[in-house]
């Protein structure tokens, strides 16, 4: 049968847009249609706008320590309205450069809202298109729980566009967006609490790091209230009263809930299609990224699994390998890097100390380092770096490492390639450092603090 397309990719993210160049780069004839912004939530409401607001935040600090290297350093104060439109002004031109690249790939772009209409066909604006293969990447959407007054938070697809900077702000969630955004909001001169309903941040990551981030963001100033849940907010003419479950009540200027993301698949008209779908409304695919129906595929945050966008790429690379290159292969979700660009930075690999007591019970052993780092030796910042690696004894292979401190996503970047290469502890300490540097210190952990 003849078809429209061989691939409708419905989402113009992170994951559809790999996935529709890399198919046509194939030969496959190829569509995306996308009903918002070109580059989806990474580019638009997500990692992008979010490290130019951690790099605009951190110069509050920057510009205190430079004063003990000399620098006579006079500030005027901060403009919100100049970083958040700079900022949106670098998110459109990137949008152009995906237009661009989408296009130069002899992808066609469909500007509207897709909508399922059977296992081989789209509508979007009333037209209908048949595709021999149709990929749903239409991502996630940011979750507020309902609550009275709930209405009154915002999310964080608001908080890029704030029309002004709030006085006092809480942030609600203890995950890796409520951190970030408390991160920024602190470093921007806001008076920040954030609000965790759990007893510690970052549930899942490694304890010692936890707590360093504890230690840390606390002696930057932000105020950090766990097994806090708020009940209730209230609009007042000078703010919002916020009411928690303690009874207690405060007062802010804004509350940003970050609690969490949903897959976004409402009126994409997956039932129509008789797509299956999981409790938390994610698509359910197999190991192929293929759903129930044969012809359908999803990939990226859609499907649940480890909402990154290094991860959407690689699923979508997979798809259009294995449907337009016969080339197939799996994806290895072992051994994913991460960053939190909390301030400072969290970076990680591998297991955390307890993951790894839970696998390898006594058989680990553990290295520990927390120093300052040199740039703040001189003054102006008590901030201090934390290192961890987990180490399975009897094999020496290293299986956790951990870091919090300036550029940890970038040292832990070269850690994981090492890591996924099997290296040792051995090969670590055999490794010369690079001097005078934070990394060095991965190379130089003698001692194990527990085995
Ligand atoms: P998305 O990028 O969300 O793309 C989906 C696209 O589909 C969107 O453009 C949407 O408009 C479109 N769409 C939806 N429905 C339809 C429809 N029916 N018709 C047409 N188009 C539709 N990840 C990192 O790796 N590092 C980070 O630093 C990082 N920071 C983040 C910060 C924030 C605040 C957030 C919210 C996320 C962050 N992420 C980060 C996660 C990352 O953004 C996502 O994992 C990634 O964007 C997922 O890609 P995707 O292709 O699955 O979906
Ligand atoms: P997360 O899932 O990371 O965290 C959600 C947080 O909200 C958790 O602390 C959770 O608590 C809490 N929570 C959930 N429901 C409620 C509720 N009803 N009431 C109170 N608290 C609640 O989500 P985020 O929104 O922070 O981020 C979404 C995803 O986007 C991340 O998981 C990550 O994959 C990706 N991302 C990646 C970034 C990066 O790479 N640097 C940056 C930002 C996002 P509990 O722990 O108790 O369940």
């Amino acid at each position: 049968m003849e078809y429209d397309y061989d691939f409708f990719v419905i989402g113009a993210g992170s994951g559809g847009v790999r996935a529709a160049r890399m198919a046509s780069s194939f030969g496959a004839k190829v569509a995306v249609a996308e009903n918002r912004y070109l580059g989806g939530t990474c580019v638009n409401v997500g990692c992008v706008p979010k490290k130019l607001f951690v790099y605009g935040s951190q110069f509050s600090k920057e510009i205190s320590v430079s004063k003990s290297f000399g620098w006579d350093v006079e500030t005027k104060g901060f403009s919100w309205e100049t970083l958040r439109d700079n900022k949106s002004a670098e998110i459109e031109r990137l949008n152009g450069v995906y237009e661009k690249i989408l296009g130069n790939a002899g992808v066609e772009i469909i500007n509207g809202t897709a909508v399922l209409e059977g296992a081989n066909q789209v509508r979007v604006n009333e037209k209908s298109y048949s595709a021999r293969y149709i990929l749903v990447a239409t991502g996630g959407w940011p979750f507020i729980p309902e609550f009275p007054g709930s209405e009154f938070a915002i999310d964080s697809n608001k908080f890029f566009y704030l029309d002004q900077l709030p006085e006092k702000a809480i942030v609600v969630g203890g995950g890796y967006i409520a951190v970030e955004f408390a991160g920024i909001l602190n470093g921007l001169g806001v008076d920040t609490t954030l609000m965790y309903r759990g007893p510690l941040f970052l549930r899942g990551f490694d304890t010692s790091v936890r707590e360093f981030l504890k230690e840390e963001m606390t002696e930057k100033g932000v105020n950090l209230q766990f097994e806090t849940q708020i009940s209730r907010i209230e609009q007042q003419a000078d703010g919002l009263e916020v009411s928690l479950e303690s009874g207690e009540t405060v007062f802010a200027n804004s509350v940003v809930y970050a609690t969490g993301r949903k897959p976004l698949t409402s009126g994409l008209g997956l039932d129509v299609a008789g797509v299956a779908t999981g409790s938390k409304g994610e698509v359910i695919v197999d190991e192929n990224y293929r759903t129930n129906i044969d012809s359908i595929y999803a990939i990226g945050d859609v499907i649940d699994r480890v909402a990154l966008t290094p991860v959407a790429l690689a699923e979508g690379m997979c798809v259009a390998n294995r449907l337009f290159n016969e080339n197939s292969y799996d994806v290895d979700y072992n051994l994913i890097p991460t960053a939190v660009f909390s301030q400072p930075n969290i970076g990680t690999v591998g297991l955390s100390e307890d993951q790894a007591r839970e696998e390898f019970g006594d058989d680990i052993k553990v290295f520990e380092s927390s120093f300052k780092p040199m740039k703040y030796t001189l003054g102006g910042s008590e901030e201090r770096t934390f290192m961890k690696l987990v180490v399975q004894s009897s094999t020496d292979k290293v299986i956790g490492a951990h870091m919090v401190g300036p550029d940890a996503g970038e040292i832990i970047q070269g850690i994981a390639i090492a890591m996924k290469a099997g290296a040792t502890k051995a090969v670590f300490d055999q490794t010369i450092g690079i001097h005078p540097t934070s990394a060095e210190e991965f190379v130089t952990m003698r001692e194990p603090v527990r085995s």
